[in-house]
């Protein structure tokens, strides 16, 4: 697997353990940008010379591949930058003309910043109430809450697909099905940054109304992201940004805005991006998920049991024997430990290794379990082996005998 990614072959000896953060590119990815920008590099839906209807055509069909992708049409797409851009994008152009004072938006305690900090902007500025569905000390969300917490005033649920420092997959398509059963008119919106590239998604049959992801989790380039938006909560939102492409016609004092998803996506869009997004759905493709489930489950347990050897490490987030993904975040607790960024520096500098330390954006979720100074994060790819996980063992325990 790691002869698909060039990178391994200007670092061979790295180890890659921040895939939650972004994951690595796969060549076909890279030839794919790079294919643009030699051959057919223009503007799209405005030229009538062949490269430009070249890339019209390619960036069309992406659109195409990503709607298949998840089970959606394709004008239920809409190209963004990444999944924080799909989420803001909700909050304005939903938000703006929907929530009101006294309305009531529910997320999770176990939220990325992206998904948090919008909602409670939101909710400032409209008078607005922010509640949230809290997390057991099981790490889990707390769905006995939702009677209480869905009520006529509330108008969205925003929740995360899987935790991106907890691992937690959110058993989403019962939540919604709770959630419409206490107020039908509620939206739900999932950020499915940590999932899309994990296992398959099908956005009909969860029954949400926003889903929003980004490509460079997705094995993607960074600068494309996807907003799904279910096709009858079109007529609940407008605009909220305006310009080139997104319009059908422009008078001196008026303008007929073109019909989604093209109004939301005004100006020359990520061309090259958007193209490239479609080959690594191919690639993931290729692959199979049940190939890609079965390695990640592997590497997992393995990961689990290997850590479980260290002593006083403690993991913010379930065993696996819950519904988990590898991205498993810890702390060490004893007296001189190493805190988790003497850690990530040391196992990078001496082993080239790359984790993710800090709070992972998510500051309250850290708090709420009193892990003040962060945690370690370990999150797994395509094209991890038990290899590196055994050399990740080593340099922590290498790490924490140079503390002690
Ligand atoms: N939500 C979650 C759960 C994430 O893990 C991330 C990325 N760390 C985001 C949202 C934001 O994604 P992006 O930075 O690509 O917009």
């Amino acid at each position: 697997m790691k002869n698909n990614f060039p990178i391994f072959q200007n670092n061979p000896d790295l180890v890659y353990f921040d895939s939650a953060a972004t994951s690595l590119k796969p060549a076909s990815v890279v030839l794919s940008e790079m294919e643009y920008y030699t051959q057919y590099s223009a503007n799209i839906h405005r030229g009538l010379y062949q490269i430009s209807g070249k890339a019209s055509e390619s960036y069309d069909q992406s659109r195409q591949i990503i709607a298949d992708f998840i089970h959606a049409d394709s004008e239920e797409i809409i190209f963004t930058s990444g999944t924080t851009a799909s989420i803001n994008l909700v909050a304005q152009c939903w938000g703006q003309q929907n929530i009101k004072s006294g309305d009531e938006i529910v997320i999770t305690q176990t939220e990325h910043h992206s998904n948090l900090v919008p909602w409670q902007q939101l909710a400032l500025a409209k008078k607005a109430k922010l509640k949230y569905i809290p997390v057991t000390s099981d790490f889990l969300l707390n769905l006995k809450s939702l009677p209480k917490l869905i009520t006529p005033k509330t108008k969205i649920v925003a929740l995360t697909h899987v935790s991106n420092v907890l691992g937690t997959i959110n058993p989403v398509k019962k939540i919604v099905q709770a959630i419409k059963k206490l107020n039908p008119q509620t939206l739900v919106l999932v950020d499915g940054a940590q999932s899309v590239a994990h296992f398959p998604l099908d956005v009909k049959s969860l029954g949400v109304d926003f889903y929003a992801f980004s490509g460079h989790k997705l094995y993607g380039p960074t600068g494309i992201g996807v907003l799904y938006v279910n096709r009858k909560t079109y007529s609940s939102m407008s605009p909220t940004t305006f310009g080139g492409g997104a319009i059908t016609e422009v008078f001196w004092h008026k303008t007929i805005l073109d019909h989604p998803p093209f109004c939301y996506e005004p100006g020359t869009p990520p061309i090259a991006q958007a193209i490239a997004l479609s080959q690594a759905i191919k690639f993931i493709q290729k692959i199979g998920w049940h190939k890609i489930i079965q390695h990640e489950q592997d590497l997992t347990n393995y990961l689990f049991q290997k850590l479980n050897s260290i002593s006083h490490l403690k993991i913010l987030g379930p065993g696996n024997n819950n519904p988990r993904l590898g991205v498993i975040s810890f702390a060490l607790t004893k007296p001189k430990s190493p805190a988790p960024h003497d850690i990530g520096d040391i196992i990078s500098q001496k082993f080239n290794i790359a984790v993710r330390t800090g709070f992972h954006c998510a500051m309250p979720l850290h708090h709420l379990f009193g892990f003040n100074t962060g945690t370690t994060r370990v999150s797994l790819g395509i094209y991890n082996t038990p290899k590196d996980i055994d050399k990740l063992i080593e340099s922590l325990n290498y790490t924490i005998k140079i503390f002690s």
